[in-house]
């Protein structure tokens, strides 16, 4: 058993497709260096994608971060969220248009089924544009919980025009 005081290696996905994304990544990723009980930060490359659900939206940029914390996963959910939400998110049509998108896609090995969290997240399997920069910084052996390796989910997922892009 890990103890409360061993720091948990997280992995965030980051996206945005309005107002300067890759500005917005960028400064979501200062955020998030910036928490205290997070530590040794890793950003992936950016990378282009097709938004996911209504198509008449700007493509995405999209991003994984690795960190080392000692919040619980509650905590780092609700400061992502104030982070979100200093960036203007505003919440209206479901995987509309959105300024900063920031969502917990792993949390060390915990398998997490709260009313307002899933970990891990409940779309990343289906999703080029979260597995692709997950791959970039995760050990190649990584296990997702519950669930397959990244190596096999990723051979299952079509990487659907995703580009890496210049930073
Ligand atoms: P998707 O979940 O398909 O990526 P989304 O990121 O656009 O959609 P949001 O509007 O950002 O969805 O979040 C909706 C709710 O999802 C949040 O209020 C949050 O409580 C909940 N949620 C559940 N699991 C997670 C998670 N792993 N990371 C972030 N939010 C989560
Ligand atoms: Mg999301
Ligand atoms: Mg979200």
């Amino acid at each position: 058993m890990s103890d409360s005081q061993t720091p948990v290696e997280a992995y965030i996905g980051l996206g945005s497709n309005l107002d300067n994304p890759v500005a917005n990544l960028h400064s979501a990723y200062q955020a998030i260096c910036a928490l205290e009980g997070v530590t040794s930060p890793v950003l992936s490359p950016l990378y282009g994608s097709k938004p996911v659900g209504p198509q008449d939206q700007p493509d995405y940029v999209n991003a994984v971060l690795r960190i080392n914390t000692s919040l619980s996963a509650q905590q780092l959910l609700s400061e992502l969220q104030q982070i979100e939400n200093a960036h203007g998110r505003v919440r209206n049509i479901r995987w509309g248009a959105r300024t900063l998108d920031l969502d917990i896609l792993l949390f060390g090995k915990a398998i997490i089924n709260d009313a307002n969290l899933i970990v891990p997240h409940i779309e990343m399997a289906n999703r080029g544009f979260v597995l692709y920069p997950l791959a970039d910084i995760a050990p190649s052996d990584l296990q997702i919980p519950g669930q397959n390796s990244l190596a096999q989910l990723l051979a299952a997922c079509p990487a659907d025009g995703l580009h890496r892009i210049a930073e």
